[in-house]
């Protein structure tokens, strides 16, 4: 069935922008087709497409193909957070380690005595992870130790160890999260708006958690498990 819809379609690439057009953009908008059409199509123009994608058959078959999928196959009217979610969630049923996030230093020599350093994945370690958007999941955490032996220096995610000390790197608001404890993350966007939050819109941080929880829909399941941006705990 699958194979007979896509008939004429050379490519995917063009179906999966249509499908996301379809799910996002309401159908009463002035030219609908038309904007399908070129959304569908960006970039298509510089691969030279043996087909007409600017005809009006064209627009049509593509609006109708990709309405026909959403309607056929409900897993395609997913957007990304959902299909997030569910991932995350079933690499958490597994007992694996989280597929979203890998939080590995991206240094490469030891800061004290210049030696390379050596990725050690027998100490892979389960990191919490709070994002504005996917809301809270699970990462893991790589450190790369120093290949001198006399040396006792460690790289972690943005920061380093040396023997039992903590050093943040110089380079750390570059990365993508900050990992504030060895065990708890916060996406770096996250924490930007936070900040103009609390300071324009003077909400306490745990105001502001209790929101993140809402949002998330962590607020009501107090019997779940599954970990709130409070660390007040689940209320
Ligand atoms: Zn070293």
């Amino acid at each position: 069935m699958l194979g007979e819809l896509l008939k004429g379609f050379s490519d995917f690439g063009v179906v999966r922008r249509a499908i996301y057009f379809n799910n996002t953009v309401p159908k009463v908008i002035p030219d609908f087709d038309k904007k399908l059409g070129d959304f569908s199509t960006r970039g298509q123009k510089r691969k030279q497409p043996c087909q007409d994608t600017t005809s009006p058959q064209f627009r049509d078959a593509l609006k109708c193909l990709s309405s026909n999928l959403i309607t056929l196959f409900p897993d395609s009217k997913k957007r990304e957070t959902e299909l997030w979610k569910e991932l995350h969630e079933s690499s958490v049923e597994g007992n694996v380690h989280a597929l979203g996030e890998v939080l590995l230093s991206d240094k490469t020599v030891c800061r004290l005595c210049a030696k390379p350093l050596h990725v050690n994945s027998s100490r892979i370690s389960e990191v919490v992870v709070y994002d504005e958007t996917k809301g809270t999941f699970l990462a893991s955490k790589i450190p790369k130790v120093c290949t001198n032996k006399k040396c006792h220096f460690t790289q972690h995610y943005g920061y380093y160890t040396v023997a039992n000390s903590k050093f943040f790197d110089e380079d750390w608001a570059r990365n993508e999260f900050l990992l504030s404890t060895s065990k708890t993350a916060f996406s770096m966007d996250f924490l930007r708006k936070l900040e103009i939050e609390i300071l324009l819109g003077k909400l306490s941080f745990k105001e502001k958690a209790d929101i993140y929880n809402e949002i998330h829909g962590y607020a009501h399941n107090s019997s779940e498990t599954k970990p709130t941006a409070s660390n007040e705990g689940s209320r």
